[in-house]
């Protein structure tokens, strides 16, 4: 029902909308609703230079945010509350007939808010794992120690959201716990960018130069580009492919200037290419 596109202005309104402002809004009846809304917009891309939003003002997508906000995906809106915090927002998801008390859990683990964990669990959570690992996504220690203490043990799904999140302390203590996917810990790593832990996986024993250029180039992190062609990766037109999916420009000319022969993506010309850079 939503696309990709809809969630992410979602994300944004809730981020950005002040908390009561917000709670306002979703208060109103429809034919004020769109008259409020419409002052917001204008507002948010002055504080917030967001592609999203432009791209929603310029195609005339209020409707649609007002659709995605009066919606009765109460369940979406708890997990964005849960994540930035907003405890009167999850009340009213609550209160609405939101119910997902798992990923919410997991949500507010990543935003670090033990408070709406707690409320989570009170409610019915009771996937520990999906805590521990928001909380490793998040980079934070503490609550994914109170997961661990409530019964976690799913070691290295954790431990690949701490290497794709760059949170050291966190990839460490799933090592210590027992977490040993070094491969996908290195391939999320190379993705997010995170020299140390690119580093320490190789010390552990990863060695796939092209994965780790693949995913370097989907991140669009130069220097783990770099750190992997020094390797020895060498597959060009992959790596071409995924600079061009993920839209890294800078990328796309590098791999093209070693050697790709064709982007299988695009379906352009390799001189077209240029041209787009
Ligand atoms: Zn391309």
């Amino acid at each position: 029902m939503f696309h990709d596109l809809h969630l992410d202005i979602y994300q944004h309104i809730f981020d950005y909308l002040p908390q009561q402002d917000l709670l306002n809004l979703l208060l109103l009846r429809n034919h004020t609703f769109y008259r409020q809304i419409m002052k917001y917009i204008p507002k948010l891309l002055k504080i917030h230079d967001n592609q999203v939003l432009k791209y929603a003002a310029r195609l005339n997508l209020i409707i649609s945010i007002k659709f995605i906000i009066v919606s009765l995906n109460w369940n979406t809106g708890l997990h964005y509350a849960c994540f930035g915090g907003h405890i009167m927002l999850v009340k009213l998801m609550i209160k609405k007939g939101a119910n997902d008390w798992n990923i919410a859990l997991r949500e507010a683990c990543r935003g670090g808010h033990k408070i709406l964990a707690e409320l989570m669990i009170e409610k019915g959570a009771i996937n520990f794992n999906l805590g521990l690992d928001g909380a490793c996504s998040g980079g934070h220690i503490s609550i994914a120690e109170w997961m661990i203490e409530k019964g976690a043990d799913n070691w290295d799904e954790a431990f690949e959201s701490a290497c794709g999140n760059g949170h050291w302390a966190l990839v460490l203590l799933m090592i210590e716990k027992g977490a040993s996917h070094v491969k996908c810990g290195f391939n999320q790593a190379c993705k997010g960018g995170h020299k140390d832990i690119v580093n320490l996986m190789i010390k552990m024993g990863a060695d796939n130069w092209n994965r780790g250029l693949f995913n370097a180039c989907q991140g669009g992190h130069i220097d783990i580009i770099e750190m992997m062609i020094k390797r020895g990766a060498n597959d060009w037109n992959n790596s071409l492919l995924d600079a061009c999916k993920y839209g890294h420009k800078t990328v796309a000319r590098l791999m093209i200037e070693k050697g790709a022969t064709i982007c299988t993506y695009c379906n352009k010309s390799l001189e077209e290419h240029y041209n787009l850079l």
